[in-house]
């Protein structure tokens, strides 16, 4: 395994080995190998990269290195600055997977169940990615999550633009069983008081994090951004419910699931709306608390 000391360093290894894979915490990466998914040729680790392992501020924005564990983030400065994202740092499986896992890791794992993903896209992060001759492009992580912009070949995620806000924001997630486990769904809410917007991203329910753009827009325009911002429980049952409906549809009225009425849903999929639906109202109504 090559361990170069920098991010350049490290693309040019990329460059040198093109069949190597770059590693970090190889949580993922190794439990992939170990199943005998993946089998590299060689491994550029970037476990060395001081320059990834911690954050920076640049015009508003929390620059965040590709390389911050989720013990890092999980810690109270980093819960300081982005307590959302600390938060799920935190719920990100037991702790020697949080010790050893990276933000960076978790961003080109893309995995559904990737904890750190609703929230970046809440916040509308971005991500700067480094390339071959020193080049640098910064993509919305969304565009990535989504496939529209995928990492090239011998391109590595640096860092993660994060806007600071300065205001409320949560992530609260559902799991089958108790203790530090994947997401069965999760939710981020954030509060942007410049844009007098809520923005809410939900996880887990489908391959990317859903945004339920009505939901937030609605729910957006009910709040007196100037004075309280409260909202009666009713209004908050009503997002919830707006966001478990966006992101878990009725089925056409001419599809037929297994076992179900036309354009019905399954029990199980209907349980699983109503438990987006409670996160949303949770996360929603601690933010405004
Ligand atoms: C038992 C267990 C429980 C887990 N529980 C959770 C959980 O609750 N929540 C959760 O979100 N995740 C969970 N995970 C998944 C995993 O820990 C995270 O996704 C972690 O953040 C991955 O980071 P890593 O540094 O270990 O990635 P690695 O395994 O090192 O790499 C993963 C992939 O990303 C690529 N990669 C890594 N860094 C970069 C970079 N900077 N640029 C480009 N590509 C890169 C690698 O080539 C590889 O393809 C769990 C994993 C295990 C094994």
């Amino acid at each position: 395994m090559t361990l170069p000391g920098s991010l350049d360093e490290a693309v040019a290894a990329l460059a040198a080995m093109p069949t190597a894979v770059p590693v970090a915490g190889g949580t993922d990466l190794m439990a992939a190998v170990n199943s005998g998914l993946l089998r590299p040729a060689g491994l550029v680790g970037l476990g060395r990269i001081n320059e990834i392992r911690g954050w920076q501020y640049q015009d508003g924005a929390a620059l965040l290195g590709a390389g911050l564990t989720h013990a890092r983030m999980g810690r109270p400065d980093f819960a300081a600055l982005i307590p959302a994202l600390a938060t799920a740092a935190r719920s990100a499986g037991p702790p020697q997977i949080r010790n050893a896992g990276t933000l960076g890791g978790n961003i080109a794992s893309a995995q559904p169940t990737g904890d750190a993903l609703p929230v970046l896209a809440a916040l509308e992060a971005s991500l700067v990615i480094a390339g071959p001759g020193g080049a640098r492009r910064e993509i919305p992580v969304g565009r990535l999550l989504a496939g529209l912009d995928l990492l090239r070949p011998g391109e590595l995620i640096g860092y993660v633009r994060v806007p600071l806000l300065h205001a409320p924001q949560t992530f609260l997630k559902a799991t089958a069983r108790t203790g530090p486990s994947r997401a069965v769904a999760s939710v981020a809410v954030v509060l942007d008081p410049a844009r007098r917007s809520v923005r809410c991203a939900v996880g887990a329910v489908a391959p990317m994090p859903l945004r339920p753009f009505d939901a937030e827009n609605w729910v957006s325009s009910l709040i007196d951004w100037d004075g309280e911002r409260t909202l009666a429980p009713e209004a908050l049952t009503a997002f919830g419910d707006y966001v478990g409906a966006a992101c878990i549809p009725d089925p056409a009225p001419a599809v037929t699931l297994e076992g179900t009425e036309p354009g019905t849903l399954p029990p199980a999929v209907l349980h699983l709306r109503r438990t987006v639906a409670t996160l949303a109202r949770r996360a929603l109504g601690r933010a405004l608390a």
